[in-house]
């Protein structure tokens, strides 16, 4: 049925965004899965070139200092940055959240982030004791149902500025689950479950920027 979809914003065609998991390192196939799975065109991200063709960016986890040090080795700290400051929605889970925040409370020497998040985040929060563990949150701006996390070696958010909203928090008050703006960051791993609901805000977002854009 050619055309069908893009008057409706529904099918593939126009609308059908483009966005890219950056796989520097850390678990890039399963965000590509589920970026796929939701009608998303997703498409690994290493070089600048590749981030200039995508409309919204996935930041996944794996090592933050790692990612860090990749980044600058590939050119592409910068050119994330600007993208980041220009409005392009990005979503980072557990590494990709302590990219995006402003502040990390517990860095390793020399550790950068690309910022973005008006929040301080803390690796390896929950201590090597409990490597991970996995818990049902409730975040009322995703709807009812409780989200069940996944969380691995993940950080906290210690504390967010006013430009920043916490969308979900663990019982002992800690945040999980952040957003500001076009920048949506969670400490566990929804692309390990099939709850989705976090990808789907992201598309939603880039969506909305394509067609404010059109
Ligand atoms: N502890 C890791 C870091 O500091 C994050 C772990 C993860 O992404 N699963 O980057």
């Amino acid at each position: 049925m050619a055309g069908s979809g893009s008057e409706s914003g529904t099918g593939p065609g126009a609308r059908t965004p483009k966005v890219g998991v950056l796989a520097l390192q850390g678990d890039v196939r399963e965000h590509l899965l589920v970026l796929g799975e939701l009608g998303a065109e997703a498409v690994p991200v290493r070089r600048e070139s590749e981030l200039d063709a995508v409309e919204g960016l996935v930041i996944p986890g794996g090592e933050s200092s790692v990612m860090d040090k990749l980044s600058r080795l590939f050119g592409l700290r910068e050119p994330l940055r600007r993208r980041i400051a220009e409005g392009m929605p990005v979503y980072g889970t557990c590494a990709g959240l302590i990219m995006l925040a402003d502040r990390v409370a517990n860095p390793i020497e020399g550790q950068q982030t690309l910022g973005g998040l008006d929040v301080t985040v803390r690796r390896n929060a929950f201590g090597s004791q409990v490597e991970s563990f996995e818990t049902e949150i409730v975040m009322p701006e995703l709807g009812e149902r409780p989200f069940h996390a996944v969380f691995i070696r993940a950080p906290s958010i210690e504390s967010a500025g006013p430009g920043a909203t916490v969308l979900g928090a663990l019982p002992d008050g800690r945040g999980v689950a952040v957003e500001q703006g076009n920048l949506l960051g969670t400490s566990f791993h929804p692309e390990m479950t099939d709850d989705y609901r976090f990808h789907e805000r992201f598309l939603e977002r880039v969506r909305a920027r394509k067609a404010a854009a059109a």
